[in-house]
């Protein structure tokens, strides 16, 4: 195996940006558990909480941060910059809805990675799917960017 892969197969770090922020609701937001309530709730459907500092506090997941970030970039390429860009949504992705020579890019992407043919893998991803899975990720191909939890 090639010690000098490109950055793309994950492998080497060469640019990190650490960005934080603070958020604030201007409007109601709830993000369910999906479970049930407890017995002698007030409200009916749970709110996602994890225990924090000694206490259950409500929580945005990270993920549902990074949908938005996602749903926002895809909007933004479309309209402003006419890329054509998947939706990013489960079996909606580049990987299963791009063909090359009538075969799947998962498929050939998993048949590369099967091989240990990492860099043809990844080279096959890039030139077929589109940047918001490049960013983003898609099943076989982990995100760039990673989105902590909003306590
Ligand atoms: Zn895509």
């Amino acid at each position: 195996m090639s010690t000098t892969l490109p950055w793309t197969s994950h492998r080497m770090l060469m640019r990190q940006a650490i960005i934080q922020a603070d958020v604030e609701n201007t409007s109601p937001l709830r993000i369910g558990s999906g479970r049930e309530a407890p017995l002698g709730s007030q409200v009916d459907l749970a709110v996602l909480r994890i225990h924090r500092n000694g206490r259950d506090e409500p929580y945005i997941p990270g993920s549902s941060l990074k949908g938005v970030f996602r749903s926002v970039g895809e909007a933004m390429a479309r309209a402003e910059k006419k890329l054509e860009v998947c939706s990013g949504l489960t079996r909606s992705t580049c990987m299963d809805t791009k063909q090359v020579e009538e075969t799947r890019l998962r498929e050939l992407v998993e048949r590369r990675l099967r091989l240990n043919e990492v860099e043809a893998a990844v080279k096959l991803f890039h030139q077929h799917a589109c940047l918001m899975c490049k960013v983003f990720g898609a099943p076989s191909y982990g995100a760039h960017v990673y989105f902590g939890d909003a306590t």
